[in-house]
């Protein structure tokens, strides 16, 4: 034990943080109350469930509850709990550092927008220090629930250190004693403070009294039968589970007795916090047995890409006293998590079906994460495929198709689906590769993220139907139909001779050399001369750029170079081979830089630009000579 008093400087992470919340002048200061209450909540869960397991604790009797005094004299707040305490070791870890890095990520965000709403402190893990918000002086006295344990006193004013010293003859548990400002003096009252908890803190799963009385209600909201409870409830539960201020957008309230007895509350939030470039959410919902806390925010009960739900799930099949590394390899666990997420997908389909502009909200703030789902998890994988959306060639901007909705209305002859990468709808519209698909009235996917190209060769098929890139080199699509072959034929646009196109894309692919596999002639171009498209395997052009931004050392694969040999330019190059061939090649390297660019491909801009002036130029004289 050490017996002197030590002070220490907190981590510089911590003291920005602090001086943020010190000086923050837009808050809602009441919540500071809700995370200390929150923390004593989660040390009384925690040694409930040590209890479970431990042979010896320390003070064993002692009722699992949080008692508040005031006293409006000193101008203090004292929270008492009968929770886990912490050890010297643990209060310098916990209460002088920040461990998680989607925590520091958060007040990085935090210190640079003043603004950003100091709100969502407790949902990233540093709740604790909101009582610098109302404190001049924090006192933290606290006992470890272990035996051999001594007990500390942990006091700081907020200011760049904090104070450690030992203190004798303390209970189980943690006392937080609340030196208040001059401005805070109202939390020395003891209505001010139960009108807090009956906003903040009405779901915490223990007693909480105010001057011996007690004011919240105990309840487990799970558990309770859907009827007999109303909506507020369900909003209330959430912002008290999820530490949060947002409305839910809606929430799945279900129970099982087979293959497992389970009750689980998911609630899915209203802000998507990863898109709002808060960095990668930790996950949010708790495993119960019989109501008591196995594991809080456990990552698994539910697969990774879910982690933006907030709940509990409570399955009294799982046994009490399992360890925290026992969960990860449980059976039981893993079947839990197949059948929750399972109902939680049909859940989503029901609600596409009935509610569907619901749905489309909800797409709209967390598709990517079942997109993220569909390139990662192969057992939900089909369930997955049919709660994706897209915008497409048959739908008005903004509006979104089904792969079912497509494969209900494909055309005759048509067996695969379609889709095509591009930054927008306009960009894909008016590029070379959306030419057949409007020519033929073939609805055709737009794929505008990143990662949507990775998600469909992941599919690879969907309800018996191939999913192709437009920039495939091989497309089957359907046969032209009479009317279509005859306005072909009719046409002024007359194609080169056969011979001689064969020898202009033989000599084109000399031209470029390794550049591309093959230059060939185009079957499905209509206006414009060339394009980019891959001969074989599994990338499509914006799969590899991907590819390439996030590793440089990705090569991109060899490419081939089709060419409209109905095109002015492409007719005008055969001729103009045979005048001047160094101008052709010119010509022949820019038309390939171009359509490299509408596959959205890098090529060397510094020749390219050079080249292009050299055309420019030659195209200026021409202009003056005639
Ligand atoms: P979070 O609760 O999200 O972990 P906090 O900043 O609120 O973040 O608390 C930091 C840590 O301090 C907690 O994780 C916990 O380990 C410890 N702690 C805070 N309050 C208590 C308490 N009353 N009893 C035991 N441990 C506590
Ligand atoms: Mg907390």
């Amino acid at each position: 034990m050490t017996s002197k008093p030590e002070t220490k400087e907190f981590q510089a992470e911590v003291k920005k943080l602090l001086d943020i919340v010190i000086h923050s002048l837009y808050t809602e200061k009441d919540i500071f109350l809700r995370e200390l209450i929150s923390n004593a909540a989660d040390a009384l869960e925690k040694f409930r469930h040590q209890k479970l397991m431990e042979e010896d604790v320390f003070d064993a009797d002692a009722p699992l509850e949080i008692a508040i005094s005031v006293n409006d004299k000193d101008h203090t707040l004292t929270i008492t709990d009968s929770g886990i305490g912490m050890t010297h070791e643990e209060l310098e870890h916990n209460l002088g550092t920040i461990a998680h890095s989607g925590s520091k990520t958060f007040f990085t965000e935090l210190a640079e927008a003043q603004k950003k709403d100091i709100n969502l402190i407790g949902q990233f893990g540093v709740g604790f220090y909101a009582a610098f918000m109302v404190a001049k002086k924090v006192r933290v006295q606290s006992r470890s629930f272990k035996t051999d344990a001594e007990g500390y006193e942990w006091s700081s004013d907020g200011t760049g250190s904090y104070t450690l010293s030992p203190e004798s003859g303390l209970h189980r548990g943690t006392k937080i004693i609340v030196e208040l400002k001059d401005d805070a003096h109202t939390y020395a009252n003891e209505d001010t403070i139960k009108r807090i908890i009956k906003q903040y803190s009405n779901f915490v799963s223990f007693p909480i009294k105010v001057g011996g009385e007690k004011v919240n209600t105990v309840q487990a909201l799970w558990t309770k039968g859907k009827d007999d409870i109303k909506d507020e409830e369900y909003t209330d539960f959430y912002k008290f589970i999820a530490n949060a201020f947002d409305e839910p957008l809606s929430h799945f309230h279900f129970s099982a007795d087979a293959p497992l007895a389970i009750k689980a509350l998911l609630f899915v939030p209203g802000d998507n916090m990863e898109l709002m470039g808060f960095g990668r959410m930790d996950p949010g919902v708790s495993l119960y047995c019989q109501k008591v806390l196995i594991e809080q925010h456990s990552k698994n009960i539910l697969p990774e890409w879910l982690r933006f739900l907030k709940g509990v799930v409570d399955s009294e099949d799982l046994p009490l006293n399992i360890s925290r590394q026992a969960l990860q390899d449980n059976a039981l666990v893993a079947k839990l998590k197949k059948v929750i997420t399972s109902r939680f997908l049909k859940f989503l389909k029901d609600q596409a079906k009935k509610q569907p502009e619901q749905y489309e909200k909800f797409w709209t703030t967390f598709g990517l994460f079942l997109k993220e789902g569909a390139t990662s998890d192969y057992t939900h994988r089909d369930d997955l495929a049919k709660l994706l959306r897209f915008e497409s060639s048959k739908t008005e901007p903004g509006k979104l198709v089904s792969l079912s909705e497509y494969v209900e209305r494909m055309q005759e002859g048509q067996d695969e689906i379609y889709y095509i990468n591009g930054p927008s709808r306009e960009a894909i519209e008016t590029g070379p590769y959306f030419e057949v698909f409007k020519r033929r009235d073939v609805e055709i996917i737009y794929t505008m993220e990143p990662i949507d190209d990775f998600v469909f060769s992941h599919l690879g098929e969907f309800d018996g139907k191939k999913m192709v890139s437009a920039d495939r080199a091989d497309l089957k699509l359907p046969e032209p139909d009479k009317e279509e072959q005859d306005a072909k034929e009719s046409s002024p646009a007359e194609p080169l001779d056969e011979p001689i196109a064969q020898t202009l894309t033989k000599w084109m692919k000399e031209v470029l050399g390794e550049k591309v596999k093959e230059v060939a002639i185009s079957k499905r171009l209509v206006d414009s001369p060339a394009m980019i498209v891959n001969p074989d395997g599994f990338f499509t052009s914006s799969m590899e750029r991907v590819m390439r931004a996030t590793n440089q050392e990705h090569q991109i694969s060899s490419k081939n170079l089709e060419v409209n040999c109905s095109h002015p330019l492409i007719k005008n190059l055969a001729d103009m081979r045979t005048k001047d061939e160094t101008f052709a090649k010119n010509v022949v390297e820019q038309i390939y830089d171009n359509a490299m660019i509408q596959a959205g491909l890098m090529i060397e801009p510094r020749s390219m630009v050079e080249r292009s002036y050299q055309i420019i130029e030659r195209a200026l004289l021409s202009k003056e000579n005639t």
